[in-house]
């Protein structure tokens, strides 16, 4: 194959993190340079190596250049996509892949009118810890799990850059909330969801969430919770997963966690706690000899996998990992969920 030629634009912390990942897909991708409007990232671009374009009009205008990957500000990845595209570049857009419904929707225009790859950068789906959770669920490793819950937590507010003014597309929600939302629709992606449900935070910041609460129902009766926070000095796992037969806590993305499987159903007797106002039997610890403890599964993964997919979609016209489809259902639900925290209501919508 020969090489798909690439640039990156904006060269902040996500745009150097492409340039090193794609060092090591040489054989596939050349990066023929880098663009920042900051001075200090285009020192920063020469010094890992690459050859930074004077100015976008460049990029653009640079007739050998088949892919551009968009890793600025949120408020940029709409503008910017559509002029790279009209200007016959094929596209991946940094996540949240814009603001809203019809920005994105705007830019599907674009890509169908020029007949250019357009696609979003959802590599947390190569996160082991969210591969691992989807095994179990796949394979229904704890009886049938009917609900999961995903959380990040952080304890420094948002980073005080563009993340937390609203005309960037700061927030939590865009920040965070889109990729454990993309995992949960890429958990079930053939199940719909019914409704959402979502409670944003504003402890640290008033302009944008610094934070969610958000429940997915799926047409199956499954319940997806995610949460990001970031005013969380003890933090709760990672995953938590829980089904008829057993539950399944991943502690931390060092992949620690265990697996607990009820081994006899039958031999319910418990030894009552005793609490200080009283007693309880229903919420006893289970004996040792009715449950067996596992370790979680192994996965591998590689995230260049993604890039490798690109190369086969422009090459070879392969499919795109990351659809327009999917990339559209998670900005519905990003956008029920703000509706939803704003009524204080269960947003009603077949996503
Ligand atoms: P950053 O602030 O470190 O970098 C953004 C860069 O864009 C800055 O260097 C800035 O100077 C540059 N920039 C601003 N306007 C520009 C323009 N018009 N043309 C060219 N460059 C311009 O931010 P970041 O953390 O690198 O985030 C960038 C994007 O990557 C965001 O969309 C963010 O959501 C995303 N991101 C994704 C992941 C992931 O895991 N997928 C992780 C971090 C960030």
């Amino acid at each position: 194959m020969n090489r798909i030629k690439t640039a990156i634009v904006g060269y902040g912390g996500m745009g150097a993190w492409h340039g090193e990942k794609l060092k090591t897909l040489d054989d596939i991708i050349e990066v023929t340079g880098t663009y920042d409007i900051k001075e200090t990232r285009q020192e920063a671009s020469k010094k890992a190596g690459f050859t930074p374009y004077p100015s976008f009009e460049a990029v653009l205008n640079d007739p050998a250049l088949e892919l551009v990957t968009i890793a600025t500000p949120n408020d940029l990845h709409k503008p910017l996509a559509v002029q790279l595209m009209a200007a016959g570049k094929n596209v991946i857009s940094e996540k949240p892949v814009t603001l809203c419904l019809s920005d994105l929707d705007e830019m599907i225009v674009a890509a169908n009118k020029y007949g250019k790859l357009f696609t979003v950068h959802q590599n947390r789906r190569w996160d082991e810890d969210f591969l691992i959770a989807k095994k179990l669920v796949d394979e229904n490793a704890l009886g049938n799990a009917f609900r999961i819950e995903s959380r990040v937590q952080g304890s420094r507010g948002i980073p005080g850059d563009w993340r937390n003014k609203k005309e960037f597309g700061g927030g939590m929600v865009l920040d965070w909330g889109v990729h454990l939302l993309d995992q949960m629709v890429m958990l079930k992606p053939d199940k719909k969801i019914t409704s959402v449900y979502a409670e944003l935070t504003y402890v640290t910041n008033e302009g944008v969430d610094d934070g969610c609460f958000i429940t997915l129902t799926f047409e199956d009766g499954f319940k997806a919770f995610v949460e990001v926070g970031t005013s969380n000095f003890i933090n709760l796992p990672r995953w938590y997963i829980t089904g008829e037969n057993g539950s399944a806590v991943i502690t931390d993305w060092d992949l620690s966690g265990k697996i607990t499987m009820v081994s006899d159903w039958e031999k319910r007797d418990a030894v009552p706690v005793a609490t200080a106002a009283g007693l309880t039997k229903t919420m006893a610890p289970r004996t040792e000899e009715t449950i067996k403890e596992y370790s979680l599964p192994k996965v591998t993964s590689d995230v260049r996998d993604y890039y490798r997919n690109i190369c086969k979609v422009i090459r070879n016209g392969a499919t795109p990992i990351v659809t327009h489809e999917q990339i559209r259902r998670v900005m519905k639900i990003m956008e029920a969920a703000f509706k939803s925290s704003e009524t204080n209501t269960v947003v009603k919508e077949i996503i």
